[in-house]
């Protein structure tokens, strides 16, 4: 990769082949029919269906309900800090450019706390998939307001409704510097959320994709509409965009054609407010990449790091 001569070790045999359970790590503790355990199953699928070697796939997160999901992966994991799940990533993709990374945060996780490295995660786009789990509400600390929560919307820190107009995440993120991929899915459509997911992970550069992800405990009727009518779900279609599997068109009538190049038009219609739309918003494969920087020099013997090093303290010598 880039070019460089590394000395990590190769643990898997070149004749290796990898099945599901060589992804499942531990038991899931998300409630029952949480949005979280279909994201897992998808990730898990993809891990399986691209053969990515487990020591070399690292899933960093935050903290929130969807943030336990390094738990839940038999491969290098990460469960941080609240808002922080970007800048472990970035620090792990500068001097490992060898990982699959995977990036898990929530809306309060990302759009809130984390909100600032949210911005310069996306500038620098560092090669990594960015999985936005957004279910309108902060579940870990029971029931509170988080930047998506709609309008009204009752929760323990607003009991009579919250009070303003929600954040946008996929408005937000097109508006960043240097944005490269953005998409939208739905964890009730499996095959949606697999396609979507590939996708990304086969960009290169960082892809964010948020996740409409139900919390059946605090937002049960939050994407209830989508879920039942298909005609809530606006899918987005085009050669460059989302690769779906045959058939899944048809079980959402509701459609419109999208060049993911057209920024203009992803802004509008990331603005729809009568259905969900779904699909690749915005791609740009020429996106400078901060990771492409951060390598340079990896290859570089030690001795030679460390007489540069004591050449550059040497200038300040008195
Ligand atoms: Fe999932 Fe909501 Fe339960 Fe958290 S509280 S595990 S988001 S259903």
């Amino acid at each position: 990769m880039y070019g460089l001569k590394t000395d990590w070790e190769e643990v898997t045999p070149a004749s290796c082949s990898f099945t599901l359970s060589d992804y499942e790590g531990g038991v899931a503790r998300w409630c029952p029919g949480c949005g979280d355990h279909a994201v897992l199953t998808a990730i898990q699928k993809l891990c399986r269906d691209e053969q990515l070697p487990p020591e070399k796939t690292v899933v960093v997160a935050g903290i929130g309900c969807s943030s336990r999901f390094p738990h839940y992966m038999k491969t290098y994991g990460f469960h941080g800090l609240h808002g922080r799940a970007l800048p472990v990533a970035e620090g792990v993709r500068s001097r490992r450019p060898d990982l699959h990374m995977f990036v898990v945060t929530g809306d309060g996780d990302c759009c809130s706390i984390g909100a600032g490295h949210w911005i310069h995660g996306i500038r620098y786009n560092m090669k990594m998939t960015v999985m936005l789990f957004d279910n309108n509400v902060y579940g870990l600390t029971k029931n509170q307001t988080s930047p998506t929560s709609s309008q009204g919307q009752q929760t323990n820190t607003h009991p009579r409704g919250a009070w303003l107009p929600p954040l946008d995440p996929i408005q937000a993120t097109l508006g960043f510097t240097n944005v490269s991929f953005v998409a939208q899915t739905i964890d009730w459509n499996p095959a949606h959320l697999s396609a979507t997911l590939k996708a990304a992970h086969h960009h290169e550069g960082l892809s964010f994709v948020r996740i409409l992800q139900r919390c059946p405990h605090y937002t049960e009727d939050v994407f209830e509409l989508g879920r039942k009518d298909p005609n809530r779900v606006l899918m987005m279609e085009h050669e460059d965009g989302i690769s779906l599997p045959d058939g899944l068109l048809k079980m959402f009538p509701n459609r419109i054609a999208h060049d993911p190049a057209n920024m203009t038009e992803a802004r509008d219609l990331a603005g729809t407010t009568d259905a969900y739309p779904v699909g690749l918003f915005y791609r740009n494969r020429n996106a400078v990449r901060y990771d492409h920087f951060t390598v340079e020099g990896m290859a570089t013997p030690r001795s030679e790091k460390i007489a540069a090093l004591r050449r550059a303290l040497d200038r300040h010598r008195v």
